[in-house]
């Protein structure tokens, strides 16, 4: 007998697939209470002993007490923040991940998930436009992604101007850019130069205005746009600032964490064809494309100078990196800031092969048609006001009289009595209601509800 946590439980197996079975059989799964549960924080006590607990009764503990006490971000009835609604495919196939002791890290160890990995990135390459060659990895979110690109952009960006004060190198920035965009230049100790584009579009008019206006504008090593800006689903000149950034020599970063996924769409794809002047681009299969939490897509139109900036060197490492470029066989975690990590993109790529292009782009098409149809109907009620218009599968409005406690109140009310999971934003210094639309069963009708419990 080996040790006893490595041995086969055919009853927790069975009660952990049973749960999981259960869980994907739901349709749709219940929305449930998030921080307004209960929780039961006396019965944890105890739970942690020396001897353990069978699997079966921690399970249900979790199933009885602890779901119940977090918002299911996959719900159609979720309309906050950013939504997530992974696939069937994609959760089944993340079992598989997590019962394959997958290692993503190099090709030496995991050579075989590493082509399907790229198999996928090379998929949203050539959605993107980039040319042949381009590639990365899949990390864990759209700010890692946002901060080893702009690590990669500010090296080449220094390397090529070596006349210049390394300390002294910024990164235009459009003040509607996500907050990440911020944290990433001061993590990396780059300071922006921060644009307030009248209607919060980056246009390179606004980029040339703000460069001629600025004392240093040489300093200026690069440029991020935002493909879909998470409050409002606003697309920047994607094509003016690149071809700005190709030519004066920028790096051009493009953060499409949410909206990138656009890009797929029937009537909006022509908005993202400047996709294809990136540098750096990053897009979250766990946002617009249906993967599981955590997975976002990094490409780079030219991988080998990423990975010469971002390649770990250590002894123990030597063996990965035997070879030049010319005979360089793929390891993911050259690619980031991080070494070990899961086979996130496998997920993405196993929903993908399965079900099909056509399938993602009709999916995706649901929530900006949902977003426009939104919008109309915003507009037939006198008690509501359409803030602007429908960005992407975004839809901004207020209820005028309403303070910005009365809108907590709503958000708490339409939770409690599970109708839906809608949450206010600020925008221009004024509290309004925002749906983010992503799961493609949102349905007008819920729409209608929601709008009518704004009435009084
Ligand atoms: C969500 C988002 C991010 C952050 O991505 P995470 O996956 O949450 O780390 C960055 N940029 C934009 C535009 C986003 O919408």
């Amino acid at each position: 007998m080996g040790h006893p946590m490595f041995q086969y439980d055919a009853r927790a197996t069975e009660a952990v697939f049973d749960y999981c079975r259960e869980r994907l059989s739901m349709d749709p799964v219940p929305l449930d209470l998030g921080g307004l549960a209960d929780l039961p924080t006396a019965e944890m006590d105890g739970l942690i002993t020396e001897e353990g607990h069978p699997a079966e009764e921690v399970l249900d503990f979790f199933r009885e007490r602890l779901a119940p006490a977090v918002v299911s971000i996959d719900a159609p009835t979720f309309l906050a923040f950013i939504p997530n609604a992974p696939t069937k495919n994609s959760l089944l196939f993340d079992m598989v991940v997590a019962c394959s002791g997958l290692n993503g890290t190099s090709w030496l160890e995991a050579a075989g998930v590493v082509i399907a990995e790229n198999q996928a990135l090379d998929f949203l390459a050539r959605a993107a436009g980039l040319p042949a060659g381009a590639g990365g990895v899949f990390v864990s979110g759209g700010s890692a992604g946002n901060l080893s690109g702009l690590t990669v952009g500010r090296d080449l960006g220094r390397a090529a101007r070596p006349h210049l004060d390394p300390h002294r190198v910024r990164f235009a920035i459009s003040a509607d850019a996500h907050s990440s965009v911020g944290k990433a230049l001061h993590v990396i100790g780059v300071d922006a130069l921060v644009v307030e584009p009248d209607d919060h579009r980056f246009t390179r008019a606004v980029l040339e205005a703000a460069l001629a206006a600025d004392d240093h504008p040489e300093d200026v090593i690069g440029v991020v746009a935002t493909a879909g800006t998470t409050n409002a689903g606003i697309i920047d000149d994607l094509e003016g600032l690149g071809t700005f950034a190709r030519e004066h020599d920028l790096w051009f970063h493009v953060d499409g964490a949410y909206g990138g996924a656009a890009m797929l769409s029937r009537t909006l794809a022509p908005e993202f064809a400047g996709l294809r002047h990136a540098d750096s681009f990053v897009v979250d299969p766990h946002k617009w494309l249906f993967a599981p939490l955590d997975c976002a897509a990094l490409l780079y139109r030219d991988p080998t100078a990423a990975r010469h900036v971002l390649a770990q060197q250590a002894g123990y490492l030597d063996i990965l990196h035997e070879g030049d470029d010319a005979d360089y066989e793929w390891n993911p975690s050259d690619f980031a800031l991080h070494l070990s990590r899961r086979a996130r993109g496998l997920p993405f790529w196993f929903s993908l092969a399965t079900y099909g292009v056509a399938a993602y782009r009709t999916a995706i098409q649901a929530g900006i048609d949902l977003a426009l149809r939104t919008a109309e109907i915003v507009q037939e009620y006198d008690h509501l006001e359409l803030v602007r218009p429908a960005g992407l599968s975004i839809v901004m409005f207020r209820r005028p009289g309403w303070s910005d406690e009365r809108y907590t109140e709503w958000t708490h009310d339409l939770l409690r009595r599970q109708i839906a999971f809608v949450t206010p934003t600020k925008w221009e210094g004024e509290t309004i209601a925002r749906f983010a639309f992503l799961h493609p069963d949102t349905d007008e009708a819920l729409i209608r509800t929601v709008l009518e419990s704004m009435r009084d």
